[in-house]
This record gives C-alpha cells, sequence and structure tokens, in this order.
C-alpha cells in the first residue's frame, strides 16, 4: 500500500483531521515486474546469437577460414543464427502492434476452408522434410467467417507449424473445420510430444518454452502462441489445449461467424 495524507484545515485555519488515501498499488507492481521480466527476456534473447554470430566471425578472421570445411560449417551457424534473430524481430514487432492501445483488425468475408488449404501449401515442404502426414479434414467447400485475413493466417501457420515440430518423424498433423451454428471451430491435432498438464497454462506466455533447447534448434522465438492468443482474443474467439505427455496435442479455436 501506499499511503497519501492530505491535512483537513477549517475555515478559521484549525486543524480539523488529516484525509488518509490508501492506495493498493499490488497490481502495478505485478505489470512493473512482468515489464522488467519481458525487458530482461527480450535481452537475452537478443545476446544469445549476436554473441554467437561474432564468436564464430571472430575466430573466422583469426584464420580458421583457411579451412573450406570450417568455413561452410561457420558460416552455416551464422546464417542460422541470423535468421533466429530476424525471426525474433519480427515476433517482437508484431506482438507489440497488437498490443497498442489502438490496434484494430483489418474485418472481411475470410473463407477458412481456402485459407488453411493455403497454410497448408505453405508448410507441406516442413512436414514432408519429416515424413509428417499434413491433412484438413473439411464437410463444407466454403466455411465463411468475417475476420482480419493475414491475422487468421498468421495464427494457423504458428499453430500448424508448431503441431509439425513438436511431432516426431512419421507422425500426423490433422486440421479439422467445423461449423456449428453462428460459430466455427477449428481443431490443430498432433501426435506429438504432447504438453503436461502442469505447463498447459504456461506455454501462452511470452518466452515460454517446456523444452528450451528443442524450441531454440527448431528455430522457435518462444513467442507463437502469444500472438496466437492475442489475434483470437482481438476476434472475440477462444483457444484451449487439450494435451497429455507423449500423448500428442490438440489446439481447439472458436471463432464467431459474424464478427463486425
Ligand atoms: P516456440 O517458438 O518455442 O514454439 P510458442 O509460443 O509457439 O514458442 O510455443 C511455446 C511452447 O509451447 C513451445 O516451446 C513448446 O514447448 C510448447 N508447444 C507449442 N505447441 C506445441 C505442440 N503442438 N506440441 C507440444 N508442445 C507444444
Amino acid at each position: 500500500f501506499v499511503v497519501y495524507g492530505v491535512p483537513i484545515i477549517g475555515s478559521n485555519n484549525v486543524w480539523k483531521g488529516v484525509l488518509l488515501v490508501f492506495h493498493d498499488i499490488t497490481e502495478i507492481k505485478k505489470l512493473e515486474q512482468m515489464r522488467k521480466d519481458f525487458v530482461a527476456n527480450v535481452s537475452h534473447e537478443l545476446k544469445t546469437p549476436v554473441t554467437s554470430i561474432k564468436g564464430f566471425t571472430e575466430t573466422l578472421m583469426d584464420g580458421a577460414m583457411n579451412n573450406k570445411e570450417t568455413l561452410e560449417a561457420f558460416l552455416s551457424i551464422i546464417l542460422k543464427e541470423s535468421d533466429r534473430l530476424q525471426s525474433l524481430i519480427q515476433d517482437l514487432l508484431e506482438l507489440s502492434k497488437i498490443e497498442q492501445q489502438g490496434f484494430r483488425l483489418n474485418i472481411q468475408e475470410v473463407d477458412l476452408h481456402m485459407l488453411l488449404n493455403e497454410v497448408i501449401t505453405i508448410l507441406t515442404g516442413k512436414a514432408q522434410a519429416k515424413d509428417i502426414k499434413l491433412e484438413l479434414y473439411c464437410k463444407q467447400n466454403h466455411v465463411l467467417i468475417n475476420g482480419d485475413l493475414d491475422r487468421l493466417k498468421q495464427v494457423f501457420i504458428n499453430l500448424i507449424a508448431n503441431a509439425i515440430t513438436y511431432t516426431p518423424p512419421e507422425g500426423n498433423v490433422k486440421i479439422i473445420l467445423i461449423e456449428h451454428g453462428e460459430n466455427v471451430r477449428i481443431h490443430v491435432q498432433d501426435s506429438g510430444v504432447g504438453i503436461s498438464k502442469e505447463e498447459i497454462p504456461r506455454i501462452f506466455e511470452r518466452f515460454y518454452r517446456v523444452d528450451r533447447a528443442r524450441s531454440r534448434n527448431s528455430g522457435g522465438t518462444g513467442l507463437g502462441l502469444a500472438i496466437v492468443k492475442h489475434l483470437v482474443e482481438a476476434h472475440r474467439g477462444n483457444i484451449s489445449v487439450r494435451s497429455d505427455l507423449g500423448e500428442g496435442s490438440e489446439f481447439i479455436i472458436e471463432l464467431h461467424k459474424y464478427l463486425t
């Protein structure tokens, strides 16, 4: 608590008493702590690839580049770390844009069936590289809703890319699109590593990763699901997760068809 005191003085300059204001700053402190944690996390996440890029470049300049194999190996690490840096900056900019006060969706008519097919085409190469079967199930040829095409595309790219990343080779990723009344549901199911009950509530936090090393190696920034949740909620939709460790995961998004 922060306490402010204001003297109350009567007309004849006589003290009548003191007005005390108790201000509960627990929430403010919590927000301040979250902001500090976020800055610390961002700094750490940015520093790691930069340190690595610098280190490998210096080693090359010190003579290691005379060996062609070393040169190629180091350059490919430098490229990978630069890619990571680029994704991180892109995701941070995206998150900060979404969190701006005046952030608005660009609402238009979206055919979800068509959009999901497009996202699957984009991610086919990633799935094929791991021999993962990637399929869309939908009874209707067209499923029309009001939404922001680019943002919804980003939501599905993030979710389906995660499903592929966290599924071992030769697994399955199924996307199911169902209309029911004025709502639509999109299920992204995978036969992957799964998420324990304790971790599920945390995976939407910025930079939270169940397995840091695995996520980093797959090029993950730890911001994907935080962005997904923001965007689904901006559509006044809902996202939930069903999963068990080793049993695969299912992310379910529910959206209203007629968002105005
Ligand atoms: P990342 O870039 O690390 O994938 P995300 O925000 O997209 O970041 O996801 C946060 C964490 O949630 C991941 O690091 C991973 O541990 C877990 N996760 C996300 N999707 C899945 C999934 N389909 N199966 C298992 N774990 C997942």
